[in-house]
């Protein structure tokens, strides 16, 4: 049965490259039925830290990953690691040399080529005479990260290992250190790393590159799932999948070896089209969190108080790329406090005869029985040709005036929604908003 791990080093973040790791190592234990385990690489003392752990795990919980077994900590298995150098000393395969006025222990690399064969990459040789003795256990008794990687691998019964190709180097000191525990080496997949669209590798100066970062921003997590699992691997047709049907279809894909280049836009693009997906009760709470961050949250938006809301979800749903994007679009619907584009006040508010006819049709509004899309669209559309103008002239101004902005979902649902009183209220304010902007 197959066994992988994600091994992360509680120093940072859990940045996309390693989210993506982790990803694939899962998909590969799930696709086969095996375990995915989890090993926090804390040997660095002053670096890491439990924050960052928790910060790590949950990032991986939100993504959706699972794992079983306890997590595994490096820390709590130091005596672990000073064992097996011991015994490779008494082996003959490692050796004590001196450091300062203390002990370390070296690895004794044999002069014999290192050859694997990467599920990736293919076949790989690697000349001894190009690894030195590298060293095992430092001169303070905490153990290299390569002693510590393959001892636990061996412990954990690890089997198939997938991970950057910043490693790739690594993995012939690591295989070496296996056959002198007298353990066959597991499988190694190296992938390419992630690149920025400058094709240097992805950092923090490509902007957001932490998980949890993509979460506070509105990115859904079956939306980065599917980023980051296609950036390597082709299922074939590019849309997206559930993670039920991304862990059937998975397969080690050759095209690991490409070098992808994170695209911000077609994340967003992904997230979209799952947000246009959900319906407007599953998006209330992802909403509510996001205004709630803002200090934008009022209690009367509760479902049973407003339903309203709900309807306002629905229609800002489908233009919507992230969560984030709806604070900013319900900003009107539910404050006062919201700005006019100058460029769209400036465009449809200037023609002089807008006073006379928004009061005109304010009057038709105040008629109606019933404030709805509907009779709204009529009462406009009639009073238009009523003016002998174009209904057009009506609508831009309306959307203006109330919202703002010279673009926005259906004027007419927008106009429901926002009630009776608020619509008045701000036709009425046209002199004020056009003057405003002339000045
Ligand atoms: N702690 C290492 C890292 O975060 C793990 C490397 C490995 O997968 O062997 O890069």
């Amino acid at each position: 049965m197959v066994r992988l791990r994600f091994a992360p080093s509680p120093t940072g973040h859990l940045h996309i490259g390693a989210a993506r790791t982790a990803i694939y190592n899962w998909l590969f234990a799930r696709h086969y039925g095996g375990s995915f385990i989890l090993r926090i690489e804390d040997t660095d003392f002053e670096r890491s830290s439990e924050e960052m752990t928790e910060g790590i795990l949950a990032g991986l919980k939100w993504l959706g990953l699972d794992w079983d077994e306890k997590p595994v900590f490096q820390s709590q298995r130091i005596k672990l690691y000073q064992e097996k150098a011991a015994e490779l000393v008494k082996k003959g395969a490692a050796y004590y040399c001196s450091e300062g006025s203390s002990q370390a222990v070296r690895f004794k690399v044999p002069n014999k080529d290192v050859f694997y064969k990467d599920l990736i990459h293919g076949p790989i040789t690697v000349k001894s005479k190009n690894i030195e003795d590298f060293v095992l256990l430092r001169s303070n008794g905490l153990p290299t990260y390569h002693l510590s990687v393959v001892v636990d691998d061996i412990d954990l019964g690890i089997t198939h290992i997938i991970r950057g190709d910043d490693h790739i180097s690594n993995t012939p000191k690591q295989i070496l250190l296996y056959r002198a525990l007298g353990v066959s080496p597991p499988e190694f997949a190296h992938q390419s790393l992630i690149f920025g669209p400058d094709k240097k590798k992805l950092s923090k100066r490509h902007g957001v590159t932490s998980v949890l970062q993509f979460r506070e921003m509105g990115i859904l997590p079956l939306a980065l799932f599917n980023y980051l699992a296609q950036m390597s691997w082709d299922p074939g047709e590019e849309r997206i999948y559930s993670r039920g049907e991304i862990i059937e279809k998975f397969y080690l894909d050759k095209r690991s070896q490409g070098s992808p280049v994170f695209d911000i836009s077609k994340l967003e693009w992904i997230n979209g089209r799952l947000i246009s997906d959900k319906s407007a009760e599953e998006l209330f709470p992802l909403v509510k969190a996001v205004l709630q961050e803002k200090g934008l949250w009022q209690h009367d938006l509760d479902i049973e108080k407003r339903p309203w809301f709900l309807q306002l979800i629905g229609l800002l749903k489908e233009r919507s790329r992230k969560i984030e994007d709806f604070s900013d679009r319900a900003l009107p619907f539910i404050s006062d406090n919201f700005p006019y584009e100058s460029k769209a006040v400036k465009k449809h508010l200037k023609d002089e005869r807008l006073g006379e006819l928004l009061a005109r049709l304010s009057d038709d509004f105040i008629g109606l029985e019933s404030f709805k899309a509907l009779p709204l669209e009529k009462a406009l559309r009639s009073r238009a040709e009523k003016e002998g103008i174009k209904p057009a002239l009506l609508i831009h101004a309306a959307r203006v005036l109330v919202l703002g902005t010279g673009v926005s979902p259906g004027i007419f649902d927008v106009l429901e929604i926002m009630g009776k009183e608020k619509t008045l209220e701000r036709l009425a304010a046209f002199n004020s908003v056009s003057k405003s902007s002339k000045q």
